[in-house]
């Protein structure tokens, strides 16, 4: 009996990236290949890439031809590259990496099983920058999937590509125009996620508040959370990707009052000085993001906000600098994070005068993050003493503790709570007083688990 063909996904880039590559699992167990964690084990390793900024595409590479190395020592058939920097620069890689056997962009990937097996049973052709890899995404393509989160958690992605014109962004060059999928799709999707004991559903997008734009110019980001807030076993909601143009009363009610709606936001304003803003293209003016910023604290008491800031875009002035350094010491983020300038071909910044070293950039990032510690700590000492509902996500063998998160805690972006090993099961939520904190990590002790 011929042995299941072994494939192995690495994936890089963001949480809508990682369901791309959930997905393509999803069709490769459909296609009865046999799907192994590590690329040693593998016959043929799929980089799932991202192009977004210069250092994520060059970890991309750096991925890239760290797998090829493996097929010249001969364990590995093939190695193939999807994703973001795949659909960015296809051609270029595959002419740049002759180890690559095929280079796919965007699409539902649901042909990528077939080349899998193809290239095990020694075709020497090469697919660069075909569309052999699938059929454009649909509203449906995201319902097979191989979770690569653990359980407690799941990205529920609701839209995909992004009416934005930010000039520093290449994204809608790689994922189009704004496509929002229909509500009673993700509402199927947010089932079977139920279903496999997903607890908490992060939803995503590239901006999650357009939802329902592109279909008949409505914001219906607020009822689509109250559908999901329908299904049985979900037990978390969390919004990320929120753009800060128009955030409805609609949605800050159900941030406010829905019993599954986490008390957190996660909404890149990128930068609050005006000039800076209007070279951004941001489409807003710092009154409208800072009214947007006032009204989360009044409208949901309690919130946890996360922000993104972008530091050394060209033009950025000292003053415009001292916008930032008075936001992040006045607003008080409770989750922040901060990105140098990236200087990103083919965006309308990159032929901008006025280009700021990168040094310079990078040390205002570091600043701001210092700022944001002092910011960070004192928001995590106020929990000591605290019982709070924490949600665990799995074992950590070098910390020798589970981990889990609080309703501030986006997963893999911001910070987590330890609590001792055996104290509750990965993917249940379990009531914990907080002992310790630090700037970064909570530790807690656990009372009780939470019944569901
Ligand atoms: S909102 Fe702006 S930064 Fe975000 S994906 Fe769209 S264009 Fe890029």
């Amino acid at each position: 009996m011929n042995e299941a063909i072994r494939v192995s996904l690495i994936s890089l880039g963001c949480a809508r990236n990682l369901v791309d590559s959930e997905v393509l699992l999803g069709h490769a167990v459909e296609e009865g290949l046999q799907v192994v964690e590590n690329a040693e084990d593998a016959d043929v390793v799929v980089v799932n890439t991202c192009g977004f900024i210069e250092t994520a595409k060059q970890e991309s590479i750096d991925t890239i031809l760290s797998v090829a190395r493996l097929k010249q020592e001969g364990n590995l058939k093939g190695v193939i590259a999807v994703g973001c920097l795949a659909q960015r620069y296809g051609e270029e890689l595959g002419k740049s990496i002759p180890e690559l056997d095929a280079v796919f962009g965007l699409s539902d990937y649901s042909g990528v099983p077939n080349v899998v097996r193809k290239i095990v049973n020694g075709s020497t052709k090469r697919w660069v920058a075909t569309v052999d890899g699938g059929k454009p995404k649909g509203p449906r393509s995201d319902k097979k999937r191989v979770l690569l989160t653990p359980k407690s958690f799941a990205y529920l992605r609701i839209s995909e590509g992004c009416d934005h014109k930010c000039t520093f962004c290449a994204i809608p060059q790689m994922r189009g125009r704004n496509r929002s999928k229909p509500i009673d799709v993700l509402v199927e999707e947010a089932q079977q996620l139920a279903a496999a004991g997903v607890q908490e559903l992060v939803v995503v997008a590239e901006d999650t508040t357009a939802y329902g734009l592109d279909v008949d110019r409505k914001r219906r980001i607020h009822e689509l959370l109250e559908k999901l807030g329908d299904v049985d076993g979900i037990r978390w909601i969390r919004l990320m990707y929120a753009y800060p143009h128009t955030v409805a009363p609609e949605l800050t009610t159900f941030l406010r009052e829905h019993p599954k709606a986490v008390k957190y936001l996660d909404i890149p304003i990128q930068h609050i000085s005006s000039p800076m803003l209007k070279a951004m293209k941001r489409g807003v003016s710092d009154t409208q993001v800072r009214g947007i910023l006032d009204r989360l604290r009044d409208e949901v008491p309690g919130i946890a906000v996360r922000t993104t800031l972008i530091t050394g875009f060209p033009g950025e002035g000292e003053q415009d600098f001292a916008a930032l350094r008075d936001l992040v010491t006045g607003y008080r983020f409770e989750r922040l994070g901060v990105f140098p300038y990236s200087h990103e071909e083919s965006t309308p910044a990159f032929e901008m005068p006025e280009q700021i070293d990168q040094e310079v950039a990078e040390a205002r990032a570091a600043e701001l993050m210092e700022l944001q510690r002092e910011v960070m700590g004192r928001f995590q000492r106020g929990f000591v003493g605290k019982t709070l509902p924490v949600l665990v996500d799995g074992y950590d063998p070098e910390a020798k503790r589970l981990v889990g998160r609080t309703y501030a805690d986006a997963p893999e972006v911001d910070c987590h709570v330890l609590l001792p090993k055996g104290a509750a099961e990965p993917g249940t939520f379990v009531d914990a007083e907080i002992t310790a904190a630090d700037d970064y990590e909570l530790t807690g002790r656990p009372l009780r688990a939470k019944q569901a």
